[in-house]
Formats: C-alpha cells, sequence, structure tokens
C-alpha cells in the first residue's frame, strides 16, 4: 500500500518508521523538514504533494488547529477512494467536520487514536481507539498492526477520538493523585523512592504509577507526552464534557495545575514534571527542576 505519513514527531517518526519495516511503501513529510529523514521512507514536499497518488494519508499532528491546517492541503488532492487515518488526538466535532468535508471528494477519515506512548510507537505495541466505516477499517487493519498490539472499534467516526479523551482523563486524574500522595508523603519525611515502593507493592499500583516511576525515580523529565499536549487533551476533555452536558469537577481544577505547569516552562517536559510543580508549591527540594536531569 502507498501511505503518506503527515507529521514525525515523538509518535509519528517510529509509527511512519514501523509502516515502512512492514513492507509498505512509506513517504513522510513533516513541518520542519529535518525530522523527515526516517529509514526507508521518501520525504515529500507538501501534504498536497504526500496526498497524490496516497492510497492512505497518515496524520499525527500536536493539536486541533494542526491537523485543520495540514488537511487543508489534503482536501484539494483527496479523491475516491482515499483513506484518511488520522492518529492526532483532537476535537471529536473537529474530526466530524473534516469528515464531512472529505467525505464530499468520496474520500474516508477515520479517526484512530493511539495510547501506549513512545515506547508502545517504538516497539510496535500501541493500541488503536478506532472510529469510522467497518470497510475502511478493514483496508486499514494491517497497517494498525504494523504499528500496534491492538485495536478497539468503537463504531462511527468521532468515537475513537470520543473514547481516548475519556481514557486520558483516567491518566490525568491517577498521575495527580499519585503527585499528590507523593508530595504530602515527602513533606512528612517519608523519600520519594520509599513511597515508589510501596507503591509498587499494593493495591495502588497501575500501569500509569508503573510507567512514570522511573522518571520519578530518576528526576527525568525527558518527554514521552510532553506537558502541554496533556494540558491540550484536559481542555479538549472538558471542551467535549461542556458539549456532552457532563461536570468534571476534579480535572477542572488539574486543569489549572498543568495551566500554571505550563507557564511556568514545564510545557516541553514529559507532563511527569507536574510532580515538580507540586513539590515548588510544598517548598520541597524536587520543586528546583534545575536537579532534574537534562
Ligand atoms: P510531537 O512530538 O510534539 O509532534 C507533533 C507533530 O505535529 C510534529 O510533527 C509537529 O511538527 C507537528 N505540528 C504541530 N503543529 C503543526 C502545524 N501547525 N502544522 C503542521 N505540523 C504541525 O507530539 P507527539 O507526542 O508525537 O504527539 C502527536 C499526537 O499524538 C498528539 O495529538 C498527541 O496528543 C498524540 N499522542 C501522543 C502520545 C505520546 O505519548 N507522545 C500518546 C498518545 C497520543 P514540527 O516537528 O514541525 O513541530
Amino acid at each position: 500500500m502507498n501511505i503518506t505519513f503527515l507529521g514525525t514527531g515523538i509518535m509519528g517518526a517510529p509509527m511512519a518508521a514501523n509502516l515502512a519495516k512492514a513492507g509498505h511503501s512509506v513517504r513522510v513529510w513533516n513541518r520542519t523538514q529535518s525530522k523527515a529523514h526516517i529509514e526507508h521512507t521518501q520525504p515529500v514536499g507538501s501534504p498536497a504533494e504526500g496526498t497524490a497518488g496516497a492510497d492512505v494519508v497518515w496524520l499525527c499532528l500536536s493539536d486541533t488547529a494542526a491537523v485543520e491546517e495540514v488537511m487543508e492541503g489534503v482536501l484539494p488532492a483527496a479523491r475516491p477512494g482515499l483513506l484518511v487515518a488520522d492518529s492526532s488526538t483532537i476535537s471529536p466535532r473537529a474530526s466530524r467536520a473534516l469528515s464531512a468535508r472529505l467525505a464530499e471528494k468520496g474520500a474516508t477519515l477515520v479517526d484512530c487514536p493511539v495510547t501506549g506512548s513512545r515506547r508502545g510507537a517504538e516497539a510496535a505495541q500501541l493500541i488503536f481507539i478506532v472510529g469510522g466505516p467497518a470497510e475502511a477499517l478493514d483496508r486499514l487493519d494491517p497497517l494498525f498492526h504494523a504499528m500496534g498490539q491492538r485495536v478497539f472499534r468503537m463504531g462511527e467516526q468521532g468515537m475513537g477520538l470520543a473514547t481516548k479523551l475519556a481514557m486520558n482523563l483516567n491518566i490525568a486524574l491517577i498521575y495527580q493523585g499519585f503527585c499528590e500522595g507523593l508530595v504530602l508523603a515527602e513533606k512528612s519525611g517519608v523519600t520519594a523512592g520509599q513511597m515508589l515502593d510501596i507503591i509498587a507493592a499494593t493495591m495502588l499500583r497501575s500501569g500509569v504509577t508503573d510507567y512514570k516511576a522511573e522518571a520519578v525515580r530518576n528526576r527525568d523529565f525527558t518527554p514521552n507526552f510532553p506537558l502541554r499536549l496533556m494540558l491540550k487533551d484536559i481542555r479538549l476533555m472538558l471542551d467535549h464534557a461542556r458539549e456532552m452536558r457532563v461536570k468534571l469537577p476534579a480535572l477542572e481544577t488539574v486543569e489549572e495545575v498543568y495551566a500554571v505547569a505550563d507557564e511556568e516552562g514545564m510545557g516541553g517536559l514529559d507532563y511527569a514534571a507536574s510532580l515538580a510543580l507540586l513539590e515548588r508549591w510544598a517548598a520541597l527540594p524536587g520543586g528546583d527542576l534545575s536537579m532534574a536531569a537534562d
């Protein structure tokens, strides 16, 4: 299959590489061209050029605005039979609007956000949460399995994103609970290491605490999932909740924490660094990020 991959960031670069490893013909485009050099793939000059001649255009971009901007290049080149698969976490409403515009050209949009972060992308172990017509999903199935381990079909287009937002809500709240417990313990004289050992040995343990324990133990906030993208997702969750008339009081508070962390320059670090803001507020030494690993 001829695939053009648009967006070779933390997630997109290994995803495109895994498609090429699986034997597909892959062309790539990235806004910052220097990041579009991936083994066994060919760079293209623009999203429009990449759409011409492609069977599938795959997107993995930061946010709704980026997807809307890039789709302005894809749409004029769209034609009947083209599949557009979007793994970006964006607004379900905006995704449905783009789907309608593609449908006018006879092309199909599938929302296929992912979970598994950088490690899952690199190891081709992502989990895809997808929405769209069954026929389109059947055609994409070999590509999902070239990049991931499981595919959850959620129903019509937009439902993958609605599900993904609800999943990330859990991640944000679990990590916030983990951090608040850690800070209270540290302030009481318990070390972070002791607390991490207890969490790992008890019912407090979860996939999130397992994944982030190493970053917290080593004070290494190299981004796997940048804090500014988690803040973007939290705001998408709150917008979606308002549309659905759902109140999310805990998430509203977490949004305030992440907004301050972003203002204080932590947006490019992993969201695990939000711990440092709570530590700073508690006048704990971990709040000084100059102690963190480079
Ligand atoms: P990233 O490393 O920051 O990459 C973002 C990509 O979007 C880059 O290719 C960037 O291009 C591009 N971009 C941003 N604004 C653009 C614009 N206006 N026009 C064109 N391209 C633009 O982010 P990531 O971690 O790969 O995340 C990508 C998506 O996957 C996000 O929606 C994120 O929420 C989702 N996601 C991430 C993770 C994770 O753990 N990282 C997990 C699940 C889902 P430049 O290189 O030019 O900046």
